[in-house]
Formats: structure tokens, sequence, C-alpha cells
């Protein structure tokens, strides 16, 4: 299987020379797309200019769009005072779904939109997805999914594709969930299992990490949209990233790239729940920051009950408000292991931002100044590497908005595979 998630930022035009005539016209029907994904709208001419192709050629692969209803007329453009008027086209896409999820410990999300981005649906669900096991968690996932897909329906957008993140380690190419130690699945052949639950509709279902998708949700619309070099942080029990290196989500040759929680940063620290020591998330990770602010909740301790994630951040913020002393010092050191780390991935990646999701960005205002200072210390770069930490403000919805980002691009690096099969419309 291909897999490209991200093409948004590809520079040049197709290579015909290698390409029969049906790649070749997928190629330059994805190359049309992709122009009018990254401007409102564009006249033919613009389009022609942008990519490099005839004009005439962009004529026809216009019709073709048009009459498929992928783009639209969004009428005429003024060029200068005394130009001539140019009909300017749009994408449009209104009656094309891309489906995106997200399931983690707690919650099953849903980011719904058409073509263009325009959201259809969006919810959260609250779900144990921890103590349910891995077959009612699969089962209540399908049936989520498929009342998202007939919500879309009724707003006339048929699903084109489905994409779903989960907190762990994905082999993308086969879609199964290697290993998600906190939901307890391991080898689960989820894009398997979803694709016969959301029969009959019979669309493509991919699954991914949920950093890597929350990256590409920064990408695309967050603090930092359209930064071509950007690393995304996951805040949670365990930390997870996702890299976006010249406009591409950065997968690795199986789809495990970004695993940065796991990162040995101490190796006389303590043991990390992946069995090893001194990994980055047993000093950045909420469990840490807990340990350290309110060891008296500490996680793991016998006896206690889990509280929610969210209430001990809300906890630990009212102390840093009042001035607590330990909460103080513990947000300090935590954020100096934060830049310490995201020195090494500067170091690496040369990225202009880095986005803090999950409880760093609840957190942010106190973390942010130590997680700088070190970084700014650490890189070896310096101030030249010019990278900065921002805290995201996509929240709970980062992964499944970017599950459906996912899935415009690809139908937008591959238009034909729906556009063979959508209806064509009817002649009134
Ligand atoms: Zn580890």
């Amino acid at each position: 299987m291909t897999y490209e998630p991200n093409l948004l930022r590809t520079p040049g035009g197709a290579t015909p020379s290698a390409a029969g005539p049906a790649a070749l016209r997928r190629a330059n029907l994805s190359l049309v797309l992709r122009e009018l994904r990254d401007h409102e709208s564009l006249s033919r001419a613009d389009i022609a200019d942008a990519t490099g192709l005839h004009r005439a050629t962009v004529s026809n692969l216009m019709a073709e769009l048009l009459e498929r209803r992928l783009v639209r007329e969004v009428g005429v453009e003024h060029v200068g005072a005394i130009g001539r008027p140019r009909r300017a086209v749009a994408l449009h896409g209104a009656h094309v779904g891309a489906l995106g999820l997200e399931i983690n410990v707690d919650y099953i999300a849903v980011h719904g939109t058409d073509l263009s981005g325009r959201v259809l649906v969006e919810r959260r669900v609250a779900f144990d997805t921890m103590g349910s096991g891995t077959d009612r968690a699969v089962r209540r996932l399908g049936l989520v999914a498929k009342e998202a897909a007939e919500a879309m329906e009724r707003a006339r957008a048929v699903p084109a594709g489905v994409a779903v993140a989960v907190p762990g380690l994905v082999d993308v190419a086969r879609g199964v969930v290697t290993l998600a130690p906190n939901l307890y699945w391991h080898d689960l052949p989820l894009a398997d299992e979803l694709t016969s639950m959301l029969r009959p509709l019979d669309v493509p279902v991919r699954v991914d990490n949920d950093a890597n998708l929350s990256a590409l949700a920064e990408f695309t619309s967050g603090v930092a949209a359209g930064t071509p070099d950007l690393v995304y942080l996951t805040g949670e029990v365990g930390v997870g990233g996702g890299i976006i290196s010249g406009g591409r989500l950065l997968c690795g040759a199986d789809g495990y790239s970004g695993e940065v929680g796991h990162l040995r940063v101490d190796p006389n620290g303590d043991q990390c729940g992946c069995g090893r020591v001194g990994c980055w998330e047993t000093k950045v990770g909420l469990a840490a920051l807990v340990r350290a602010a309110m060891p008296e909740q500490a996680y793991g301790l016998p006896g206690m009950p889990v509280p929610d994630p969210d209430e001990r951040v809300a906890d630990i913020a009212r102390g840093l408000s009042s001035g607590d002393r330990r909460m103080t010092q513990a947000v300090a050191q935590v954020g100096q292991w934060l830049g310490l780390g995201g020195s090494i991935l500067a170091n690496l990646f040369n990225p202009r931002v880095i986005v803090i999701g999950g409880y760093f960005a609840s957190l942010a205002q106190w973390l942010l100044p130590h997680a700088q200072d070190q970084l700014n210390r650490l890189v070896v770069a310096g101030s030249g590497a010019q990278c900065r930490f921002v805290a995201s403000t996509l929240g709970f919805g980062a992964a499944s908005r970017g599950a459906a980002s996912m899935v415009v691009d690809q139908i937008i690096a591959d238009p034909t595979s729906i556009l063979d099969s959508l209806p064509r419309p009817a002649v009134h």
C-alpha cells in the first residue's frame, strides 16, 4: 500500500516522464486541488502559473473538477484597477466527507469535515477504554464512527475515507495497532475491524499515532499553522511527539517515528513504563509532575482511586496561581527537563516551533519560561536556531481533527480514487 500522508507543500509539478496517462491525470488533478487548498480562490491563469501546466490543460482539468463538484466558481475577480475580470474557482467538495476519530484512555473523539475543511460533525464521547476490554472498545469505536458517518450523510457529505488516531505504536501500512500500553492493546488489526463494522459504507480506513495526527492538525489549523518545520509534543502521563519536516509528517520506515517520550535523558533516572530507565517521560510526563507537586496524590499509590487527570492539572494550576512553593519548584524542574528534551529535538530537526499540547498547554504560562531558557542554552545553533515553544490551542480535538485532515490530504493526493466512484450529478 502506498502511504502519502501529507503532500501539502511538495514543490514542483507532476513527473510525467515515468507516468502513463492515468497516473498523469491523477498527478495533475492532485496538483490543481493542492494549489486550491492552499488558497482561498484562484483563477485558471493563477493555477497554470503556479503549477506550470498549460492553460488548456488546466481548463480541461477544471471542467472535470467542476462537473464533479470538487471545485466551484466563486464569481469574478478583478485584477488591478483596470485589469480584466477573471473567473476564480475555490475548493468545494461539500458532498465529499473526511471522517477523523480518536480513541484514548477515557474518551472517543470525532471530527468530520467536507473536502474544503468545513466541520460537519464534532463530538467527544466519554468512554472507559482501559476498563472495557479490547472487543467492547473496538465495537464502541465502530458504533461512534457509524453514527458520525450517518450524521455526515444527513449533511449530504458521504465519507470518502476514515482515519483513526490511537495513543500507541501503529503499523500504519497494515493498519495494525502494534502496542497501545495505556489501552492494553497489542497487535490489534484495527483498520480491518473498523472496515467491516462500517459496512455497507466501503471506504479506506487508516490508523495512525495520535501525536502524529495532532502534529498534522497543528500544521493545518493550529497556533503555528503553515509552519513547515514544527514539532508537536503531547503531555499526558505518556509523552509523544509528531514531527512535521519540510511540510511533511515524518513517518519513518514503519510509522513509528516520534516516540520522543522514550529518549533516554537520565541513565540514573527512574524506570519508565516501557521497561527502560531514564526516559524523558519519567521527567516530564504528568505522573512525574504530580509526584513532585503533590506527592500525596502520586500515581500508583496503593488504595488511591485514579482521579481525573484534568482535575489534577486544575489543582496544580490553582496551587501555582496562589504561589505554592512546592508546586512552583516542581513545575520549574519539569520545565527545565522539557527544555532539555526540546533541545535534543531542536538539534535533530531544527523546527521553528515546538507546539506543546495536553497538560503542557494547560500549564504553559508556568512551564514555558523554564523550558525556553533551557532550550536556548542547549541548542547548538544557539539563538540562531530561533526555535520557540508555544502552547497548543486545539485542546482535546487535535488528534481527530488531524485524522480528518489526513483523509483530505489523501483524497487530494489521489482525487481519482473518489472521482471514479462519485456519481456524476444529474443534469437538470
Ligand atoms: Zn520509556
